[in-house]
């Protein structure tokens, strides 16, 4: 009985600490990422080689997964960009140079990819506005502004997405892009993923 009366006296401690202090932490996650997540963005804004080498990315991923049916992911930089979970660089050179071909023939759509990572970036942002309005508007940092912001940041999240790819981190028109050559990456004793070289720069930041 006493054990009974301990556990639920604890159980009730532990969720009063939960209530009161994981809000709090939350508050520091929006504060990063209400800087952050503009810093990530407004970086790709400024460069060009990025945004495109990151719609190359996303349109050799559909063509590939048209192709094989794999789960693939991928980087960019301002050098070219990883598709990790394959390791033949023939068939990711030849889906990289039939990706550039199908954007700029129209397909814009497929500089857009449900995995992204933006949509995390615009979740974390989204979260962090609505956290901080909401705490501001309801007068506390409470356990059910916390839900109500985690919630709806996971739906605008997903919903904005593909916006802020289209018009933020993508940039479809590749014309100027120029493929040179795809090089299997292995690290330790299996493949990493193949990294496809496009026009040169200087490596500075990278985006999935
Ligand atoms: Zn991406």
């Amino acid at each position: 009985m006493i054990f009974f009366l301990y556990a639920i006296l604890a159980l009730f401690s532990f969720m009063f600490f939960l209530m009161l202090f994981l809000p709090l932490s939350f508050l520091g996650v929006a504060i990063m990422s209400l800087i952050n997540a503009p810093v990530q963005l407004f970086y790709l804004l400024a460069h060009p080689e990025v945004r495109k080498n990151h719609a190359l990315e996303h349109a050799t991923i559909h063509v590939l997964e048209e192709l094989v049916p794999l789960k693939l992911s991928g980087l960019s930089n301002p050098n070219g960009f990883i598709i990790q979970g394959i390791s033949d660089p023939y068939l990711v050179l030849h889906a990289a140079q039939e990706a550039k071909g199908r954007l700029l023939s129209g397909e814009k759509d497929l500089a857009v990819h449900p995995r992204c990572g933006t949509t995390t970036v615009v979740t974390a942002l989204v979260f962090a506005v609505l956290f901080i309005v909401f705490s501001i508007v309801f007068g506390l940092f409470s356990f059910v502004n916390l839900l109500l912001s985690l919630l709806l940041a996971t739906i605008l999240g997903s919903v904005l997405s593909p916006w802020v790819q289209r018009y933020i981190t993508t940039d479809w028109r590749v014309d100027d892009v120029e493929i040179e050559r795809a090089e299997l990456i292995v690290k330790g004793w299996s493949a990493h993923g193949v990294f496809v070289h496009t026009r040169k720069g200087d490596i500075k930041w990278s985006i999935s």
